[in-house]
């Protein structure tokens, strides 16, 4: 018997979800890590992990890259790369103060919520800020305007707000939220406050909605959905939140294909599988492997967005590999 036709046989199939994996901005912080690894040389210090993946965070540690949580953990005068979550600005000024050479690879769609952030506070508005607390992400971009913005975590934090001026509020959020779950927060937030206005243009960023978009898809037609990803990234724990509400029967969080249980497949005939915005595909390629040896060889791709963004990296960066280019 052919493996196709043993495939047939048993029915098991796996509907991989695409898009899935790097978006533009992750692919650009790690590049921007690798490329002043070969340009300064090691080490190089990266404050925070430079996207939330236990993986990619290792693979670079190992050419040289230390993590560290603040700036004063950073020699004075060493070179430092803020993640692509973004930073506030007074981690731009501690930078300053330590002299330190600061790349900054925050993803210019988070650098865009700063600069909203920015202009509504300079209009004087109340910002309600939707995301979750303690996130990178969100102290980066509360701290743009403190005296201003309130965060609002989840759809139950809309009940405890209170504006100055109804009349004069808006609503931001974090690049990686649920959109369902963040409509749900901006319906009740409108109950109380009717003249709320929205952000110019989406704050929740095309990798994450085109991610869960896919996982909405495939979800009823799975008995189980893997999302490969880290528990720390937002975008990755949304997936398993989506999957679940949008009608599959289990779903589950890996960084490895050896974190998969057995037991998960049990009984199952179809199997999702997607991974975060800071995945590298080969974990992904990985887990495929790992299901096809337990039987889920038939890989049915399921694609319902095509991404071809890239964005430019860092301009210091930049500016120094053409400096070092130009000298040979
Ligand atoms: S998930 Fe969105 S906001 Fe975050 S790095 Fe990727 S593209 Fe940028």
């Amino acid at each position: 018997m052919t493996e196709a036709q043993a495939t047939h046989r048993t029915g098991k199939r796996v509907l991989l979800a695409k898009p899935r994996g790097y978006c533009a901005g992750v692919d650009r912080a790690v590049q921007t890590v690798e490329e002043a690894l070969k340009l300064y040389g090691a080490p190089i210090y990266v404050r925070k992990q430079i996207v939330h993946n236990k993986h990619v965070v290792q693979t670079l540690e190992a050419q040289g890259a230390i993590f560290v949580e603040e700036n004063e953990e950073v020699p004075e005068g060493a070179t430092v790369v803020f993640s692509a979550h973004g930073v506030a600005p007074e981690v731009h000024e501690q930078a300053k103060a330590r002299s330190l050479k600061a790349i900054d690879a925050t993803c210019p769609l988070v650098t865009k919520v700063h600069h909203e952030a920015r202009r509504f506070a300079a209009e004087d508005y109340d910002i309600l800020l939707i995301g979750h607390e303690g996130h990178e992400e969100v102290i980066g971009t509360a701290g743009e305007a403190p005296a201003h913005i309130q965060l609002v975590d989840g759809p139950d934090g809309a009940d405890k707000i209170t504006v100055r001026d109804p009349e004069k509020v808006v609503w931001l959020s974090q690049t990686t939220l649920s959109v369902d779950e963040t409509l749900e927060t901006v319906a009740r937030l409108k109950q109380r406050l009717p003249l709320l206005q929205s952000p110019p243009s989406d704050d929740i960023c095309y990798a994450t909605s085109n991610r869960q978009h896919v996982v909405k898809e495939i979800a009823a037609d799975c008995d189980v959905v893997i999302v490969v990803g880290s528990t720390n990234s937002s975008n990755s724990v949304r997936l398993v939140e989506v999957a679940l509400d949008a009608g599959a029967r289990a779903g589950h969080l890996v960084d490895f294909a050896h974190e998969i249980d057995d037991a998960w497949l049990e009984g199952a005939t179809t199997v999702g599988l997607t991974s975060g915005a800071s995945v590298p595909d080969d974990l992904v390629q990985e887990v495929l492997v790992h299901l096809a040896a337990r039987g889920f060889a038939d890989v049915e791709e399921i694609t319902t967005a095509n991404e071809r963004l890239t964005f430019s990296l860092p301009q210091e960066l930049r500016r120094d590999m053409k400096a070092a280019a130009a000298r040979g």
